[in-house]
């Protein structure tokens, strides 16, 4: 199986290169933040305090996340229940980054992970996968960009979706969010050993992928 990982900060634009290189290459496309934000989804509409590491990790095995794909796109199930749509707001990102640093909700999401790559060609994006989920990945790259570049991205993306939003508030976001997840104890964000690092803050999306290609030829 041929898999690879791309890791790196949010807003870096791993989604859209990640689904792009799959879709060329017919692999799987497999977004980890997805289940991540499912799980915080869990709790946040539960009205749940996802601060509280206790109560998180004491329920965290029993809650059930699924992926499936349908018409090729990842959907990401709670249950029965498809929250594919209800998990993209930073609220539920905020929420995704405080409770993934909790090592019992690492715990219980990684064995999802490494069996969707054991059965599949899959690309597979996040913050940990060339680090701990495929540390044996047949590529691994670390895409990252200015925050600012970021920022703005992450405020074309909500907008489009017809959320009012305020883009310095996004950047303040985005800079807490790369803080607590470079700096939790368990699985941090890392460029992975072995990674290639990729800064798309000047690259179109198309050149972004040619580098991947090119990346991904070389190893095969
Ligand atoms: O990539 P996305 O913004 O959807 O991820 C939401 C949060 O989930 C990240 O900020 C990060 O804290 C967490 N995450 C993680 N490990 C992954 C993917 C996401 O810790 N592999």
């Amino acid at each position: 199986m041929i898999s690879i990982a791309i890791d790196g900060p949010a807003g870096a634009g791993k989604s859209t290169i990640a689904k792009k290189v799959a879709g060329t290459l017919g692999y799987t496309y497999i977004d980890t933040g997805a289940i991540y934000r499912t799980m915080a989804y869990y709790f946040i509409s539960r009205g749940m305090d996802v601060d509280n590491e206790v109560s998180v990790s004491s329920l965290c095995g029993r809650i059930k996340v699924g992926i499936k794909y349908i018409d090729g796109a990842q959907h990401v199930f709670l249950g029965e229940i498809d929250v594919s749509d209800r998990i993209r707001t930073s609220e539920v990102g905020a929420g995704a980054s405080k409770i993934s640093a909790y090592p019992a909700v690492r715990a219980s999401l990684l064995g999802l992970q490494r069996d969707m790559a054991a059965n599949d060609n899959v690309v597979m994006d996040g913050r940990d996968i060339g680090s701990v989920v495929l540390p044996n990945a047949t590529v691994k790259i670390y895409l990252t960009a200015s925050v600012e570049e970021r920022a703005r991205r992450r405020y074309a993306e909500y907008t489009a979706a017809g959320q009012e939003c305020d883009i310095e508030k996004i950047k303040q976001e985005i800079e807490e969010r790369d803080h607590r997840d470079m700096t939790r104890e368990i699985s941090p964000l890392v460029c992975a050993p072995g990674a290639e690092v990729i800064d798309s803050s000047d690259m179109s999306i198309d050149e972004v992928c040619e580098a991947v290609f090119k990346l991904v030829k070389s190893a095969s």
